[in-house]
């Protein structure tokens, strides 16, 4: 189970008479946060759900949360797996010497196996997990239940000792966010491959995926985790550590081309002035082939603010409307996370609509973050393309495309979080699939130019958008694009 997800936590400055509760649902987090049960968590309840809701980008399968005391934690899933038991949403649950406990992670485990052998040594019984999820039998169990496992089955008698114990015997992405009696803990890989941030208000103690998540609870943005900091905190305050030995970040560089929410700042890069400065970037290195088109496009919303870019630096109008979105055709907002190929291809269709008057018989620049199996792009082109009959009139599509991706060509899988490892086993990875040869993908998508970001511009624009000049080139992971993973990829699924 490979994800990308939201995880938050919630520590409140008073004392709260609240008995641990947990819920885990299929779908979004309105589908979650009923009136009803906004009312019998309170405020802490409320606080989390719209927390919770300003991290929905970062996962719309599942959600869940508990709450305990004064404190609470929550988590949006993304998968592409498409099994839709209750297993693997999260927070997981369990009991640490007879006290419960919830865990919830972002990120993704590449030695799941051998720890799940270990838990077991140890005396855990994974069975009892899927037959309390009503799981069947063949259903992975995600790295999340491994770490629970561990931790329940820790020969340490002192929670935080047995966490101690336990982050070091995992390799791979995790941030992780922890529920026992009144305490949050969050936990970051020792390379804080995925985001984790603090914040803080009057009234709570924040942790969350993202900063975005911040805004909507009154909270000041304090700062990020480190990469391998331990964080604990109760309604007296907070205490860090670092609990890795070698701790480097090697932050994931795709959360600054796509994943991330544009209001984000991570490790003190704004996400909007990033996403601008790859459009610049992509416009400057291609500025030869595309200067004479008439007019830029986005692919929304994941190619707006590159397209901004592109348009402020070459002058070149900009219309975000061409290709319109409708609100309530029945969508999800991140057509990528369809699981079936299908589904996906129709909901391209059904998640654009053109508008062809004023763009007929022109050239348009096409901008986006990517292209990773290449289920997008060729589509959208054909629907500015193709001409349309309207009142008995032909209304022709566009003349030329010209396509610029604002990150380089993605080529190898991420085994941290993103669940591109099924599309290179598949086989359905573009860029990989043609080498890497630029011409053969423009045929493929059908574009009359396709242009993409070097990696070396892709660094040094992110770069640029850095608002405290402490990040490094090297302080990034790349992996997606050039192979080279933050440490060994063996037996990692
Ligand atoms: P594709 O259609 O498979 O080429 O996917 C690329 C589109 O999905 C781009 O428009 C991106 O904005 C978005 N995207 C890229 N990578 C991911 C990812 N790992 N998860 C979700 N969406 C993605």
């Amino acid at each position: 189970m490979r994800e990308n997800c939201a995880v938050l936590g919630l520590v409140g400055k008073k004392s709260e008479a609240r008995e641990f509760f947990c819920r885990r649902k299929m779908g979004t987090v309105d589908a979650m946060f009923s009136q009803e049960l906004v009312g019998r968590l309170g405020g802490l309840g409320e606080k989390l759900g719209l927390g919770l809701k300003e991290l929905q980008h970062r996962g719309q399968e599942s959600t869940g949360f508990a709450v305990s005391q004064n404190v609470a934690i929550g988590h949006n899933r993304y998968s592409t797996t498409g099994e839709n038991s209750d297993l693997n949403i999260q927070p997981v649950f369990g009991e640490f010497k007879g006290k419960l406990i919830a865990l919830a992670h972002n990120g993704n485990l590449i030695n799941t196996s051998q720890l799940k052998e270990l838990a077991e040594k140890r005396g855990f019984d994974f069975s009892k997990i899927k037959i309390a999820s009503k799981a069947k039998a063949e259903e992975e169990l995600s790295d999340t239940w491994v770490i629970l496992a561990l931790l329940e089955t820790s020969p340490l008698s002192d929670f935080i000792e047995a966490i101690k114990e336990v982050l070091p015997m995992l390799q791979g992405a995790f941030s992780l966010v922890i529920l026992y009696e009144d305490m949050v803990i969050a936990a970051r890989d020792r390379f804080g491959i995925r985001p984790l941030c603090l914040g803080e208000n009057d009234d709570y103690f924040i942790i969350a995926s993202e900063s975005c998540a911040l805004g909507s609870l009154g909270a000041d943005f304090v700062r990020d985790l480190g990469p391998g900091e331990l964080w604990i905190a109760t309604r007296d305050g907070t205490v860090s550590s670092i609990w890795a030995e070698n701790q480097e970040l090697k932050i994931c560089i795709f959360e600054y081309i796509y994943f991330g929410r544009p209001d984000s700042i991570m490790e003190g890069i704004s996400i909007y002035l990033a996403r601008k400065n790859l459009g610049r970037s992509a416009a400057l290195e291609h500025l030869s082939s595309i200067s004479g088109a008439d007019l830029i496009v986005p692919v929304k919303d994941s190619g707006t603010l590159g397209a901004i870019g592109v348009h402020e630096e070459t002058g070149i109008s900009f219309d975000s409307e061409v290709l319109c979105r409708p609100h309530f055709t029945y969508v999800r907002p991140r057509t990528f996370i369809e699981s079936d190929q299908g589904l996906r291809e129709e909901a391209v269709w059904l998640k654009f609509r053109p508008i062809l008057f004023d763009i007929q018989e022109k050239t348009i620049i096409l901008v986006d973050d990517s292209i990773v199996r290449a289920t997008t792009i060729p589509r959208v082109i054909k629907l500015l393309k193709n001409s349309q009959q309207a009142l008995g009139k032909t209304v022709k599509g566009a003349k030329k495309i010209f396509v610029l991706i604002t990150s380089p060509p993605y080529m190898f899988p991420c085994y941290y979080g993103i669940d591109t490892w099924r599309y290179f086993e598949s086989g359905e990875l573009c860029a990989r699939n043609f080498s890497g040869d630029i011409e053969k993908i423009r045929k493929h998508i059908g574009a009359d130019y396709l242009g993409y970001l070097s990696l070396e511009s892709t660094i040094k624009a992110i770069l640029k958008a850095d608002l405290t000049g402490k990040m490094k080139p090297c302080n990034f992971c790349t992996a997606c694009f050039t192979g080279e993973y933050p440490a060994p990829i063996e037996n990692s699924h």
